[in-house]
């Protein structure tokens, strides 16, 4: 579905991705892994058209979408959550869901999708009048997840989702994109510092040292992998 060829991406001279390949099918939970600065957020960034490859393709279902804007590799279904979260913090809860459906017009289907993620996060559905600039760090991040959601993204790129969160916070978020990818088997894309979760959520993962990929296999066998323990585990 999404397939990353030989992806080379500079930051003036810095050289941060040195010829990446990754293939994302329909229907996957892909987890990217690595240390800081590994390249992981770049390899994202690059993906949703933010940071431009200066080499290399990305095609999404055969199109190459290499050198697309930003806004149309969203039109395309490439949804990105960014490290941060970056909400809109005077815009309410609900005002915040509707930003991420402004794309659409099929208002049915809007409206069934509002229901949808306040299902899945609750919380949100209590502070749906609250600005998302007083919601805790995690409530933020299922904001900006479920915004993510309202635009019923084919692909979604999730930057760091357990950045700075407490860890039953995290497992709880985990847990919920796990459930997103298998009731809508909407395709997840998730670049995580934290391996030992990103691993258990993920079908495969791809594991990244200084720009470059150094390892694929399945989340199961990542996690069981001595070099991987040892490195990104604390095993
Ligand atoms: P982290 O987990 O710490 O976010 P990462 O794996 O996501 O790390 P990137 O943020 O992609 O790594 O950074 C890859 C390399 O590119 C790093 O060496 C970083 O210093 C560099 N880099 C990132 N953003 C910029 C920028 N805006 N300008 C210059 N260099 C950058």
């Amino acid at each position: 579905m999404l397939k990353l060829s030989n992806i080379h991406t500079y930051y003036g001279n810095i050289h941060a991705l040195k010829g990446i390949d990754i293939e994302v099918e329909e229907g996957e939970v892909i987890s990217l892994i690595g240390a800081n600065g590994a390249g992981k957020s770049t390899t994202l960034m690059t993906t949703s058209g933010i940071v431009p490859a200066q080499k290399g393709t990305i095609e999404l279902n055969g199109e190459d979408i290499t050198y697309l804007s930003p806004d149309n590799i969203v039109k395309k279904g490439i949804c990105q959550v960014p490290e941060g979260r970056r909400i809109f913090p005077y815009l309410t809860v609900a005002e915040n869901l509707d930003m991420g459906a402004f794309l659409r017009n099929d208002n049915d289907k809007i409206k069934q999708d509002l229901s949808y993620v306040y299902e899945l996060f609750p919380i949100l559905a209590n502070r749906r009048n609250q600005a998302g600039g007083t919601l805790s760090g995690g409530e933020q991040q299922m904001l900006a997840i479920s915004r993510a959601l309202m635009s019923r993204p084919k692909i979604l790129l999730l930057d760091e989702p357990s950045l700075g969160l407490a860890p039953i916070v995290v497992k709880q978020i985990f847990s919920i994109i796990e459930k997103i990818n298998q009731e809508n088997k909407t395709t997840i894309f998730i670049v995580e510092q934290n391996a030992n979760l990103a691993l258990k959520a993920a079908h495969r993962g791809y594991v990244m040292e200084t720009g470059r990929i150094t390892m694929t296999d399945t989340g199961a066998n990542l996690l069981a992998n001595e070099d991987v323990k040892k490195a990104y585990l604390g095993i």
